[in-house]
C-alpha cells in the first residue's frame, strides 16, 4: 500500500497529530521492523494507505551517537522507500524558520522526494500572528524553492485540519492508483 511519511522536529506535535488523524476503530498499528517499534510505526488508514510515523529529528537532549542513529534510520527509510508517495514535514507554526527544518527539506528535494508542509499547533497563535508567520515562512522557502510547497494548517487540540488533510491524501492516492492502472 502507498505510504505517506510524517516527520518533524521532536516536540513539533507529531504524536498528537497522528492521534487526531488515526481513526481509533480503524487503527492497525504494525511495526515496520521487529524490535524497532520505537523508531517507526505504520498506521493503516481507511484500509488504503499507511501513515508512516518516523522518528523526530533535532532532539536537543540526546547524545551525538543517538542523533546519528536516528539520522541513519531516517535516511535509510527514505532511500529504501518503495511505497512512499510523499512526505509531510511538520513545522510548529510559532517558530521562525529553523535551519534544521530547512536542511531536512533540502535533503528531501535533493533526494527527489515530494513533500508538503504541515503547520502544527495553530491554536497557539492569533489569526494575525499565524498569517504573519506563514508569510515569513513562505518568504524563507522562496530563497531556496521555486514555489512554496502545498501546506496545511492544523491544531490537534482544537481538531483543526483533519478532514482537509485526510481528503488530500485520499485524492493523491486516487491519482496514484489511476496512474498505475494506465
Ligand atoms: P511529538 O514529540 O512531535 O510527537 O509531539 P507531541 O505530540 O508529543 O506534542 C508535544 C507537546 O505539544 C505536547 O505537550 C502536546 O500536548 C503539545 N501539542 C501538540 N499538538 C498541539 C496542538 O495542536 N495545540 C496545542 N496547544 N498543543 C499541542
Amino acid at each position: 500500500l502507498p505510504e505517506y511519511a510524517f516527520i518533524g522536529r521532536s516536540n513539533v506535535g507529531k504524536s498528537s497529530l497522528i492521534n487526531m488523524l488515526v481513526d481509533q476503530k480503524n487503527l492497525a498499528k504494525t511495526s515496520g521492523r521487529p524490535g524497532k517499534t520505537q523508531l517507526i510505526n505504520h498506521f493503516l488508514i481507511n484500509k488504503n494507505w499507511f501513515l508512516v510515523d518516523l522518528p523526530g529529528y533535532g532532539y536537543a537532549r540526546v547524545s551525538k551517537k543517538a542523533k546519528k542513529t536516528f539520522q541513519k534510520f531516517i535516511t535509510d527509510y527514505f532511500e529504501k522507500r518503495k511505497q512512499l508517495v510523499l512526505a509531510f514535514v511538520l513545522i510548529d507554526c510559532r517558530h521562525e524558520p529553523q535551519p534544521i527544518d530547512m536542511e531536512f527539506m533540502q535533503y528531501l528535494g535533493e533526494s527527489a522526494i515530494p513533500f508538503n508542509i504541515i503547520f502544527t499547533k495553530a491554536d497557539k497563535l492569533k489569526p494575525g500572528a499565524l498569517e504573519r508567520n506563514l508569510a515569513s515562512y513562505e518568504q524563507k522557502m522562496l530563497e531556496t524553492w521555486e514555489e512554496m510547497p502545498q501546506y496545511f494548517i492544523t491544531s490537534s487540540s482544537k481538531y483543526i485540519g483533519r478532514d482537509e488533510l485526510l481528503d488530500y491524501v485520499e485524492n493523491v492516492n486516487d491519482e496514484v492508483a489511476d496512474s498505475i492502472d494506465k
